[in-house]
This record gives C-alpha cells, structure tokens and sequence, in this order.
C-alpha cells in the first residue's frame, strides 16, 4: 500500500471516531468511504457489525463500484449503494458519509427547509435536496442511483425520515460537512423551540459566509480539533 493510501485510511478511521464523537452513531448504523488512490474505481469502507467509535485501519473492507467486497475479512453494509453510486457520478468527491444522526433524521421529519440559522446552515445554502422517495435503507443499485442523482453537485442531502448523506473532495470535507449539518439542524431546531426563527442569513450575505468561513483550509483544521478531542476523550477512558 502507497503512502497516499495510507494517509487516506487514517483519516478515515479518525473521521469514523470524529462523527461517534459528535454523537452522530447509532449502535453499529452508520458508515463512512473513501477513494484511494484519486480515481480508482474501488474504496475503502467501514465494515457492518462495528460501531463507528470502534474502527481501525486493519477492519476496513475494499469494495469495488459494483458494491462487492474484494478485500477485507469483515460485513459490508447492505446501503453500499449510497457510496457506489456517488463515486460513479461524482469524479471530484473520495469520501462519502453517511449517519442517522439523530437532529438531522428529527429535523428531516418536518418537512421544511434548513435556515442558515447560525454560521453552519449557510454552508447549505445553495440547496440541502431531501431525498423522500422512501423513508428505507438504500439497499439497492437503483436507490443509490436517485440518491446521486438527487444529490447532483451538492455537498449533502437530508435522506427524510432516516439520516444524512455528507460528500468532500477529502475525508476532512465530508466528515465536518455532516458535523456542520448536524449542528445546523439542531440550531433550527432550537429556534422553532422558542416559537420559531424570525430572522436568518440573507442569501447574497450566506454565499459571502460560506466562502469565506468554509475553506478547505478550516475543514482541515476543525477536523484536527475534532480528533485532538477524540485522542484526549481516549486517553481519559484509559
Ligand atoms: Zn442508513
């Protein structure tokens, strides 16, 4: 394995602990990708039966675009599909995340569009699609295909009733997306608490915020504070 490849899957286990940290796990649900080397037609996978907390570098499975393990001794997730059908489309993203993170599957149940409430939701001013054909796991080639069809150039998708899908042309991108996401959500959700949001981010003002607020740059270095934290919150636990 090349050193490049390396340095993508851990990034990947740390962004596995990154999204368990943010409380975005749910039992062993939950799976995150990601394409090394640039272009290859296959990726590295969380494997099924482990919680996202509980990956390492040596658990991960290889799997191919036609959504079939060719490496790895552990499960491959049946919803695949969402990160075989997005790496088909999408040449520009290697890493796919998708979690049923608990305020994005809430907040996707109302109906209404994300707000940019706070800084995080202008991220997803440009367009959040919710992807409602089905409130069911993507568990077929057919369903990936609406999914990344659905998702087009976007950077995320609520999928109604279920969870979240985050995509970054790195690990660092996709990962603090559907943190950003997440807390977006749960920011919204605050606001409707309190009798609703009256006033948010005006549109011209939310594209000068997120360009200028969510760089590459700034995702790297959120990330790296999100695994400080998670290196800090194992080192307690030791
Ligand atoms: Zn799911």
């Amino acid at each position: 394995m090349d050193r490049e490849t390396l340095y993508w899957i851990e990034r990947l286990v740390d962004g596995c602990k990154v999204l368990s940290w943010d409380g975005q796990g749910d039992l062993i649900s939950g799976h995150v990708s990601c394409r090394a080397p640039a272009q290859s037609d296959r990726f590295y996978l969380k494997p099924s039966r482990f919680g996202l907390e509980e990956i390492d570098a040596a658990q991960l499975i290889e799997v191919n675009l036609e959504g079939e393990k060719v490496a790895g001794e552990l499960g491959l997730h049946n919803e695949v599909f969402i990160h075989t059908e997005i790496y088909r489309v999408r040449p520009d993203v290697r890493c796919v995340v998708h979690t049923h993170a608990p305020h994005a599957v809430a907040f996707s149940s109302t109906g209404r569009p994300l707000l940019p409430i706070g800084h995080e939701g202008t991220l997803f001013a440009d367009g959040l699609p919710v992807f409602s054909e089905t409130t069911d796991g993507i568990v077929t080639r057919e369903r990936g295909e609406k999914v990344a069809a659905l998702l087009g150039e976007h950077r995320a998708l609520l999928l109604q009733n279920h969870g979240l899908v985050t995509v970054g042309a790195t690990v660092e991108e996709a990962v603090m997306t559907a943190v950003w996401l997440e807390k977006a959500c749960r920011l919204q959700m605050i606001a409707y608490a309190m009798g609703g949001p009256t006033r948010w981010t005006d549109p011209a003002e939310a594209e000068i915020k997120r360009r200028r607020i969510y760089t590459p740059e700034a995702m790297r270095n959120a990330f790296a504070y999100c695994v400080r934290k998670v290196r800090e919150a194992q080192a307690r636990d030791r």
